[in-house]
């Protein structure tokens, strides 16, 4: 997907059989012009601006990782991030991110550095759901 339009949204929204609200369409427009999965104090303060209450924007936000257009991942701090499920053009394709150690900056890391999502791990098979890199930022 190449098209993170308003119009793009919408149409995602009722692919999905959601009401494509005004706060719906916001929120999918938001995370798809980010680079890096937004928290849901992030999000909620930048709809603010729009009118749209805190309680809104989680329920929004859970109700879209509910049809898959957005996925949520746990970085380590307890706070869930989202961002939208084929923003990597992979319908869903999970990928790695990078947490930095000093700032807590997040970003993606392209999923090709992602290549089996079940492996071996002493004689069991586990299936990963987050895959977590540490590190120092360039800003840091
Ligand atoms: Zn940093
Ligand atoms: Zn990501």
């Amino acid at each position: 997907m190449n098209d993170f339009s308003p119009a793009a949204m919408k149409t995602l929204l009722k692919q999905a059989g959601m009401r494509a609200t005004p706060a719906r369409i916001a929120t999918l427009t938001m995370l798809s012009q980010s680079s890096k999965p937004l928290s849901h104090a992030e999000v909620a303060a930048e709809l603010e601006n729009l009118g749209v209450d805190k309680a809104t924007v989680y329920r929004n936000l859970n109700d879209l990782v509910g049809a898959n257009l957005l996925r949520r991942a746990e970085l380590g701090d307890h706070i869930w991030r989202f961002e939208l499920a084929d923003h990597h053009d992979e319908a869903c394709s999970p990928h790695p991110h990078f947490v930095c150690i000093d700032c807590g900056a997040v970003s993606c890391i392209d999923e090709k550095y992602l290549q089996a999502t079940d492996f071996k791990l002493a004689d069991k098979t586990v299936t990963v759901k987050e895959i977590l890199v540490r590190g120092h930022c360039n800003n840091c």
